[in-house]
């Protein structure tokens, strides 16, 4: 021991050099994208302007942790629409929702807010045109996620089928081949779908959708920075819900690259475990995730390891999207 060192550097120096050295990258994009900001925005100013209670219709991102503090400010969720009360606001979520749902508000003359993404009301639009032009849709998407109902909701029954895996793109056999369209749900994986609409172009030339896929950036740009990172990891953990499909996808691409990949709520549902062995740790978040929950996570971490910390930027997102007028009026 340095015969100058103070008792209180000493006990540092011995913590330290009790806990293991621990090699963390983060992620970056991660977390909110403009679409959940932009919702949850919409819900804090509705209560500002209108004062609690506001309904929102569904989870309005997939995060408890974000559903729970929006609970705290006095919104209350709900599934459908007649467990609104009339006469109070209601909100519906990021994902979208089928177009039943305004009709159903308008008919009672709600005050409802659509806090729909906007990039999710583009696939919307375009559901809508290829239905315009008599085409038969193939959406590719999971079966049961709010988005796709949104999405389906938008066109008459029957002008959809959907495209779940790729062996389902091989099979397909819509009535009228030459007479065709394809889109996609925007939270998709980025390699997957490009293979199921190579198939469904292959088997079908005519078919008609957009250049690429309907996947947002906010996924696209996840999965590349986790792309980059998991190949250096040991072991990836993912913040986010297990109902959130980009954070769902998230652990997979990390799999895929070969780390051992967890998707969790929050960092008290680690298993330590997990850790034994591991000297390089991938920490990302799922579009739903707030940053809060990282830092959490990085500080129970650093708790037990001595981190060195190195961030993986792939992209810097500078998307904004506007609100609707009736909150910025
Ligand atoms: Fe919009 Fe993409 Fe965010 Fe979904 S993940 S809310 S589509 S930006």
């Amino acid at each position: 021991m340095n015969a100058l060192a103070s008792p209180a550097n000493h006990a540092e120096d011995t913590l330290a050099r009790a806990k293991p050295a621990l090699h963390v990258l983060i992620a970056a994009p991660r977390g909110f994208c403009a679409g959940v900001d932009r919702a949850i925005h919409i819900v804090e100013l509705a209560l500002e302007r209108w004062g609690a209670p506001v309904y929102v219709r569904h989870e309005i991102v997939h995060n408890r942790f974000v559903v729970d503090s929006l609970k705290d400010k006095g919104a209350i969720f709900v599934e459908e629409l007649d467990e609104v009360p009339d006469g109070v606001p209601v909100i519906f979520s990021a994902h979208g929702v089928p177009k039943a749902v305004p009709a159903a508000a308008e008919a009672r003359g709600l005050n409802y807010l659509d806090a729909t993404c906007p990039l999710v009301s583009k696939v919307h639009r375009q559901a809508e045109r290829l239905v315009d032009q008599g085409r038969h849709i193939l959406f590719i998407g999971h079966q049961g996620h709010p988005e796709v109902i949104g999405t389906f909701g938008q066109v008459p029954a029957g002008a959809m089928t959907l495209i779940e895996t790729l062996e389902d793109a091989q099979r397909v056999q819509p009535e009228n081949p030459d007479n065709i369209g394809f889109l996609t749900q925007t939270t998709l994986s980025v390699d997957d779908t490009a293979d199921m609409v190579a198939e469904l172009q292959r088997r079908f030339p005519a078919i008609q959708g957009p250049r690429g896929d309907d996947i947002c950036y906010a996924t696209s740009n996840r999965q590349a920075a986790v792309k980059a990172m998991a190949p250096r990891c040991d072991l990836v953990l993912v913040i986010g819900a297990t109902n959130s499909s980009n954070s769902q996808r998230l652990r997979e691409v990390a799999e895929r690259e070969g780390a051992c990949a967890y998707l969790i709520q929050r960092a008290s549902e680690i298993d330590w475990d997990w850790f034994d062995g591991v000297t390089t740790l991938g920490i990302t978040a799922g579009a739903s995730a707030p940053e809060v929950l990282v830092q959490e996570l990085i500080a129970m971490v650093s708790d037990r390891f001595v981190v060195e910390s190195e961030n993986i930027t792939t992209a810097v997102e500078e998307v904004v999207f506007k609100l609707p007028r009736a909150l910025t009026a």
